[in-house]
């Protein structure tokens, strides 16, 4: 099966690699012409752990090529991916789409009949049928069909969700699509991954409503993380005690400063505007966008207490500023709130993380760079591990303790007990739904 995949980026370089390594010719598409050239030189734009080495193995295979010219890419394909952005649009909180109907017209110009063409992309329900629509118009003669393919991989662990899928979701309306596309997954489907063949409709719906559903969860932990301060309970407790009732689960129950990334501010944004266009409002939701953003809020005032109410003049060290480990994904990351807060207020801060240099300089000014969170962290007055890299989560808190100038731990992942911050000499420690030291 020769497949090409329109969009480079988190999502369509993981994917098109990993069916090149299920054993299709796979041909990835970007307009970034810098994004193609370091990938045709061996280079990896983004980090995702393991993918450079199945990005050789299948470029040495002979089934896996990278070029900017869509129309070379669509020579005998029978399937191709628009795996492109759909940020937020400003303004309305709706899915911007411009990308993805630029892609279906280019698409519609190059591809030859027969062709399945396929959203990866996250989009709004109904946007299927709109991409059809687009190359309906810009190409009559044109002999395809369309399918929707959400994506449901995470970042950091990207490779391992693609092989090893909880489901695959397709949604068709023709039985080729169906046929076309079972094809390309049919090395999960006989690993007994379960692949769920629904209409194109469901197929866009479930993937705002599992996203939605997790920021929920995540959500709610947070707010009774909130609580347990108040009431004197350890949230850690408390999630592992909900999680191991089979009709919970214990992942997405883990309390930390808000959700962030490019997906779930996007989607909850989204699925609230589809609500709001259909009069079926996502009340939930809604209220799940608002209090994340307060959720940030808390946080900037926990550092402030800890800094005795004001940060201007203190040394603060800000461990980690990616939405979480294993990316070098910056967008809507904690850390682009909760730093300029810092910044704002008048605190020196310095910045330590293992991959977000490269994204983080531009997004977060006036911040100090260094590479050691021990040489980071001397002299200063505030510890914050914002990101738990496992470069954070085995620190020696008694050296770290003793190089700052006033030692003061705020733990927003909790890697850490309040009893290990207490026996390596910090002087306060505070985190997430648990009762502060100091
Ligand atoms: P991204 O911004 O990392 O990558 C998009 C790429 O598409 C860019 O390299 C851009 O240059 C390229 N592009 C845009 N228009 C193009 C065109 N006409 N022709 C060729 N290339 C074009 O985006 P991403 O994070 O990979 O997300 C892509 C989609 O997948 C989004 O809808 C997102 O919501 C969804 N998604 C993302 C994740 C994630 O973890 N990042 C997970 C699941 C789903």
């Amino acid at each position: 099966m020769k497949i090409a995949m329109i969009g480079t980026g988190y999502v369509g370089l993981v994917s098109g690699v990993c069916f090149s390594d299920f054993g299709h010719e796979v041909v990835c598409v970007d307009k970034d012409t810098s994004k193609i050239e370091r990938l045709e030189n061996g280079e990896v734009p983004i980090y995702e752990p393991g993918l450079d080495a199945l990005i050789e193995r299948n470029v040495q295979g002979g089934r896996l090529t990278f070029t900017t010219n869509l129309a070379e890419a669509l020579k005998d394909t029978q399937a191709v991916f628009i795996a492109v952005g759909t940020p937020t649009r400003r303004g309305d909180g709706h899915a911007d789409l411009t990308y993805v109907m630029a892609a279906a017209e280019e698409v519609a110009r190059a591809a030859e009949d027969g062709v399945v063409i396929v959203t990866k992309s996250t989009v709004p329900v109904g946007t299927n049928r709109k991409v059809a629509e687009v190359v309906r118009t810009a190409n009559p003669d044109l002999n395809f069909d369309v399918a929707s393919n959400p994506e449901f991989l995470r970042e950091g662990a990207a490779i391992d969700d693609f092989m090893r899928p909880d489901r695959v979701v397709v949604g068709v309306e023709s039985e080729h699509a169906q046929d076309v596309m079972g094809e390309i997954y049919r090395p999960l489907f006989l690993r007994e991954f379960p692949i769920v063949f629904t209409d194109l409709e469901s197929a866009e719906m479930i993937k705002y409503a599992a996203n939605a559903f997790l920021a929920t969860k995540i959500t709610f932990i947070n707010e009774i993380a909130a609580l347990c301060e108040k009431v004197g309970a350890d949230v850690k407790q408390v999630s592992k005690g909900m999680g191991l009732d089979n009709r919970i689960g214990a992942r997405f129950l883990h309390a930390g400063p808000g959700y962030g990334g490019s997906c779930f501010p996007k989607d909850t944004k989204a699925l609230a505007r589809i609500g709001q266009e259909y009069a079926s409002p996502m009340r939930i939701t809604e209220t799940v966008i608002e209090v994340n953003e307060k959720a940030k809020n808390r946080m900037i005032d926990k550092l402030r207490d800890l800094c005795g109410g004001s940060f201007n003049k203190k040394v603060i060290t800000v461990l980690g500023v990616t939405f979480k480990p294993n990316t070098d994904d910056m967008r809507d990351a904690p850390s682009l709130t909760i730093v300029p807060a810092l910044v704002g207020g008048g605190a020196e801060v310095r910045v330590v993380d293992p991959q977000g240099r490269h994204e983080g300089e531009a997004l977060l000014p006036g911040v100090q760079w260094h590479d050691d969170p021990y040489e980071a962290s001397e002299g200063s007055d505030l510890l914050v591990i914002l990101t738990e890299w496992n470069e954070f989560r085995a620190l020696d808190l008694s050296g770290v303790a003793a190089k700052m100038r006033t030692a003061k731990l705020a733990d927003l992942r909790n890697v850490y007990s309040v009893s290990e911050a207490e026996k390596a000499g910090f002087a306060a420690y505070s985190s997430i739904g648990r009762s502060p030291m100091g």
